[in-house]
């Protein structure tokens, strides 16, 4: 996967801080402004005359988001396209994979989650609480087993992080709606960055807004589902502090940037993405330590000398990290637990960012913006983030996600959807819960060979961090 990458040279492309000519600082009053947007100075009263003592020259950067009308790009370039080459130009040189992974995914104008559904057979690609409904109720069932394990508190948030199509929660929801006492405990929070996805997830909630005159006040938002509330939030210090937490993280770690590093004859050297002279993107080195480094120092503390002495190349993820820390202070000071399943190691994480799109592998600087990148998650270093933060958490796992569910109980769940169903819901049920914890491709498959599903059950990890007063969640005893 990996492309060759070249060592440039350290001066060149170097604007440093100083202005390109065309974007220079100008005074005009009675000159029209001379740039086709005309938006990069604030006018000033008279060309000639000294500026009084109180006015203010000041440099409207919106012409650096959008320089297409002063550079030579092709002008089939996306706007996402745009936005990375004029970074990588403004900034005078090449901007770090994990910069580049951040804007694909996550610009709030173009990024790859921020206004399109991605999931499912149409999308690009698919997830478990989307291929068997059985998922987010065994979600529901630790949910519940924890809630349990914390003496049954009257209020709890239960965060999903990053809840794609909501349809976790929903089938959460659903599957635990009898049980009165802990659905009415619940305050749902969704962390999620893309307003499509938002919208996609109060459907799948079946929201109702409570409040006749409109006020969209987060509490006036209910699931019908369990009659439970729930709030959308764009990062998760926004989700209030002060209850009992229980929070699912589901393929979220894998979206977070990753900056990656590659052993060089001088020591570890930071691969960045720069672009070419004809305008294409293109992978080099950093000649120079940068400032990553240092979580890259952090890491390497965590592993063992031998480990580190038979890579060529390390991802390091400082938003995973930082992530964590937050959710064990959080659950070190309010109760509670988190879940976290990703597909990702037991161990550091080598090179393992890549891009789908259309279910298809596909290459990391092709066309971004329409293509999911994800990277392994590096279990042990959130193990040892959350063990850092708080003294008041466990860390527990990982273990398979296979492990999980089957002793979440999926097997007898499987068998009781299978006892009232159709012939169709059934094949459905069984490749879906092959998926789901099987490894490999599934043996009883007689459709097409390009088709045949392919289990999950070894290649997602489960780990939790728990408040140390709620003692071992199931199934980590
Ligand atoms: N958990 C869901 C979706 C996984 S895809 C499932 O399993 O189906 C990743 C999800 O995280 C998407 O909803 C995406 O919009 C959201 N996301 C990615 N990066 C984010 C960020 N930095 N902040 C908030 N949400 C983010």
């Amino acid at each position: 996967m990996l492309r060759s990458l070249l060592l440039r040279a350290s001066t060149r492309r170097r604007f440093s801080l100083a202005i390109p000519p065309s974007l220079s600082l100008r005074r005009c009053s009675s000159r029209p402004s001379g740039f086709a947007n005309g938006t990069f100075v604030e006018q000033l009263e008279d060309a000639n005359a000294a500026p009084p003592p109180s006015a203010k020259i000041s440099v409207d950067r919106s012409g650096l988001y959008n320089v297409s009308e002063h550079s030579h790009e092709p002008s089939s370039d996306s706007e996402l396209v745009k936005h990375l080459k004029s970074i990588i130009k403004f900034r005078g040189g090449p901007i770090s994979v994990a910069e580049y992974m951040e804007e694909v995914l996550t610009n709030p104008k173009a990024g790859f989650y921020i206004n399109r559904d991605v999931f499912g057979a149409e999308g690009d690609f698919i997830t478990s609480p989307e291929v068997s409904q059985m998922f987010g109720e065994m979600m529901g069932v630790w949910a519940m087993c924890l809630w349990e394990q914390m003496g049954q508190p009257s209020r709890v948030n239960l965060v999903e992080l990053g809840p794609g199509r909501g349809t976790l929660v929903a089938d959460l929801l659903r599957g635990t709606s009898k049980f009165k006492h802990f659905t009415g405990s619940l305050h749902v929070h969704m962390v999620e960055c893309s307003p499509t996805l938002q919208k996609l997830q109060y459907q799948a909630l079946k929201c109702q807004n409570k409040n006749d005159t409109g006020g969209n006040a987060a509490e006036n938002i209910v699931s019908t589902i369990a009659g439970t509330p729930v709030s959308w939030h764009a990062t998760l210090e926004q989700v209030p502090t002060g209850s009992p937490t229980i929070i699912i993280a589901h393929e979220f770690y894998d979206a977070l940037p990753v900056h990656q590093f590659q052993r060089a004859s001088h020591g570890w050297c930071e691969k960045m993405v720069d672009i070419t002279e004809n305008s294409m993107f293109r992978f080099v080195l950093s000649p120079h330590p940068t400032p990553s480094t240092l979580y890259l120092m952090k890491r390497c503390k965590w592993a063992e000398n031998e480990e580190i002495a038979k890579l060529e190349q390390i991802e390091v993820c400082p938003k995973a990290m930082d992530l964590t820390r937050a959710i064990a202070d959080r659950i070190g000071s309010d109760g509670g637990g988190a879940l976290i399943i990703d597909y990702g190691l037991n161990g550091i994480v080598s090179d393992s960012l890549q891009a789908i799109r259309k279910h298809k592998f596909v290459d990391i600087l092709d066309n971004p913006g329409t293509a999911d990148l994800s990277a392994y998650v590096d279990f042990p270093a959130i193990r040892h983030s959350a063990e850092e933060a708080s003294e008041n958490v466990c860390v527990h796992g990982p273990i398979t996600q296979s492990q999980l569910l089957g002793s979440l109980g999926i097997n007898f769940r499987v068998e009781a959807l299978m006892e009232n169903c159709t012939d169709e819901q059934a094949e459905s049920l069984r490749t879906g819960y092959w998926r789901l914890v099987g490894d490999g491709e599934a043996p009883f498959w007689e459709g097409p060979e390009d088709q045949v599903p392919i289990g999950m059950g070894t290649r997602y990890l489960a780990m939790a961090i728990v408040n140390k007063n709620q003692g071992v969640p199931i199934p980590f005893q």
